[in-house]
Order: structure tokens, then sequence, then C-alpha cells
């Protein structure tokens, strides 16, 4: 086809390609989903249709781009790690990030019935999205480290913040008010002796968030599976055979000593 005179302009474009050889991880995070999930009457701190919502979406994440060898998430994120060697789009920035986070969201709205039966959507849910490359895989781990002790530090806030409000009738700012300035080991005591909660008994999808990985091609089977909290309930068939949701601890050595696959 013959060039129209203005065919100039894309010339105009910027070169965004990801540096060769790194980790590409793409981060979502929900747009104010502080109100969303008012709006939405999400159960406070942790509702399990939200994050078995999140993780459907994430998984046809996974199920279109193969390239992707584990997602990370909690509350309102999720993060997507490439294979250090991918040429997905030629490794273009903004193509990765912008089809990542629209088929991402676009699933959370396709599967949202699926999850919310007796609660309507009320309006169109956005995620943010970014790129990081990582150049070693120290540093990848360190980042997964960082978002998986985040999930547990919030968790460890908010279920003492929302006990004190559920149970104690504490107001949202007396609740705040009597966490303020309080370490670890104080909201552990408070929910132990004032809540009978041993926090480390607390279901493991809250405290460690959710995996994403793939099942390894020889297993056939979906056992890996039946390490998640959402494979229990009757919403299992809703879940992909060919990834495994685990709800595991991924900043020791544990983990990638069992899957030295995912890092190669
Ligand atoms: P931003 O647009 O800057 O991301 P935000 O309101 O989404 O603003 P976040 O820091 O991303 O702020 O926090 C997400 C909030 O969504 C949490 O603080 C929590 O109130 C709520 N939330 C997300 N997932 C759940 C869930 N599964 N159950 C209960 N609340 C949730
Ligand atoms: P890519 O993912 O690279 O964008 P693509 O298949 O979306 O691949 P485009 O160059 O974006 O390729 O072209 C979009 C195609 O979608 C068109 O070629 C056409 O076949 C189809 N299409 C889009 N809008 C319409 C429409 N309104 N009516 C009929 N066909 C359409
Ligand atoms: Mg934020
Ligand atoms: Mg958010
Ligand atoms: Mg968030
Ligand atoms: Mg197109």
């Amino acid at each position: 086809m013959a060039k129209s005179k203005f065919e100039y302009v894309k010339t105009f474009e910027i070169e965004d390609r990801c540096l060769p050889g790194c980790w590409i991880v793409v981060r979502i995070d929900g747009k104010s989903f502080h109100r969303f999930s008012d709006v939405h009457h999400f159960v406070k701190p942790n509702d399990e249709r939200a994050l078995g919502l999140m993780s459907r979406a994430a998984q046809k994440v996974l199920e279109d781009f193969k390239d992707v060898v584990l997602a990370y998430g909690q509350s309102d994120e999720f993060s997507f790690v490439f294979k250090k060697d991918t040429s997905v789009y030629n490794r273009r920035n903004s193509k990765i990030v912008t089809n990542v986070v629209s088929l991402f969201t676009s699933a959370f709205v396709l599967y949202w019935p699926r999850f919310f039966s007796t609660q309507d959507l009320q309006y169109p849910p956005s995620f943010d999205g970014r790129v990081v490359l990582y150049p070693n895989d120290e540093i990848l781990r360190d980042y997964l480290s960082w978002r998986q002790a985040d999930c547990h530090i919030n968790n460890l806030y908010n279920t003492v913040f929302w006990k004190l409000v559920q149970d104690k009738g504490l107001t949202p700012a007396q609740s705040q008010q009597r966490l303020k300035g309080t370490l670890s080991s104080d909201k552990n005591e408070i929910l132990y002796s004032e809540f009978d909660i041993n926090y480390n008994t607390l279901p493991e999808l809250y405290r460690k968030g959710t995996v994403l990985i793939r099942n390894k091609e020889t297993d056939g089977s979906n056992e890996a599976r039946s390490k998640s909290s959402f494979s229990n309930s009757h919403k299992s068939n809703l879940f992909s055979p060919r990834i495994s949701v685990l709800h595991v601890d991924i900043i020791g050595e544990s983990f990638w000593r069992e899957h030295p696959e995912i890092l190669n």
C-alpha cells in the first residue's frame, strides 16, 4: 500500500523497549479501592469474594500471557513476573503494561457476577499499571518479599483495627488512635489477650496473599491446587487446572528450592 504524506507522524513515537535480560514485572493496583470496597460492601478486613475475583482475573492474564512465570497478589494489587528473556510485544513497555492492565480489568468485570452473586457492580472499576525491571534474581526476590511483607504488615494492622471497631465498638478514629505507635508484638498481644486470637492461625490467604504458578508439564493433575483456600469452595471449578493457586511464604528459601524452574 502506498504511504500517505501523513505517515511521517509515526516518527514522533518514542521507543520504549525494556532492557534485555531483565525480569519484567507488571504491577497493577485498583484505583480508589478504599471507596470501591465501601460502595460494594466488602467484608472487612478481608472480603473473600474480592480476593477470589482478583485471583481469577490474574489467572486470565497467565492464560493469555504464556511468558508470565509467577504472579503475586494481595488486597487490590497483583504483580506479574515475565521471564527475563521474553520477547512479548518486542519487550515494548507500554504495549505490555496496557495489554496486561486492560485484560485484567475486563476479566475482573466479566467474572464479577460469579463471585459477587448478590452484589451488583455499581460503576466501572479501573486499575493502574506500571512496569519495573529487575536486573537479577536476588532483586526480583526482594521485590516479591517486599510485597509479601507489605501484605503481612497491613493484614496484622487491619485485623486488629477491625476487631476493635466491630467487636469493641470503637469508632475508626478511636481504633486508629489506639494502634498509633504500636509494634507488631503489641498488635499480636492485643489480638491474643482481648480477642483470644492467635494471629498465626488466621487463614494463609490473608497473611500470605496469593501466588500463582504454572503446574509442571508432567504434573497433569491439579494436586497442587488443593493448597488454595478458593479451591475448597464451590467456586473451585472457576479456576484453571493448569495454574496452581497457593498461599505460601515466598520470602524464605523453601518455596524457591521447591520450584527452581521459576527462576530459570
Ligand atoms: P489508590 O487509587 O491510590 O490505589 P486505594 O484506595 O485503592 O487508592 P490502596 O492503598 O490500593 O488504596 O488500598 C486498597 C484498599 O482497598 C484497602 O485499603 C482496603 O480498604 C480495600 N480492599 C482491597 N481489597 C480488599 C478486600 N479483599 N477486602 C476488603 N477490603 C479490600
Ligand atoms: P493488534 O492487536 O496488533 O492491534 P488487531 O487485529 O487488533 O491486532 P488492528 O490493526 O488494530 O489489528 O485492526 C483492527 C481490526 O479489527 C480491523 O482490521 C478490522 O478487521 C477489525 N475491526 C475493528 N473495528 C471494526 C468494526 N467497527 N467493524 C468491523 N471490523 C472492525
Ligand atoms: Mg496506591
Ligand atoms: Mg488501590
Ligand atoms: Mg493497593
Ligand atoms: Mg488492534
